[in-house]
């Protein structure tokens, strides 16, 4: 093997590389988005709190208005039965 075709080999299996890893950066399924969520009526979503647990002391409320698992606009006031309060 000569050093030159070498060289050209190693480039290539760069390219391969980054080319693979721009792909998976531009995946959709890479980062959670509302399609892999529940919605609000399997997570039996309400817009009110249950007794003292609502979204906003749960470890899966994203401030202000989302959840990492239940899609749509979410109230800090609300509350599902995925409901997971912080240790
Ligand atoms: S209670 Fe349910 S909807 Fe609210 S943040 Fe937690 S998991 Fe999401």
């Amino acid at each position: 093997m000569t050093g030159r075709f070498r060289d050209s080999r190693r480039r290539f299996l760069r390219l391969l590389i980054l080319a693979g890893g721009g792909t998976l950066a531009l995946s959709p399924r890479t980062r959670a988005d509302d399609s892999d969520k529940m919605s609000k009526t399997q997570a039996e979503y309400q817009d009110s709190p249950k007794d003292i647990q609502m979204c906003a002391t749960c470890t899966l409320f994203v401030a202000p208005h989302a959840c990492k698992v239940v899609e749509g606009k979410i109230s800090p006031d609300g509350w599902c039965k995925a409901y997971a309060m912080a240790d």
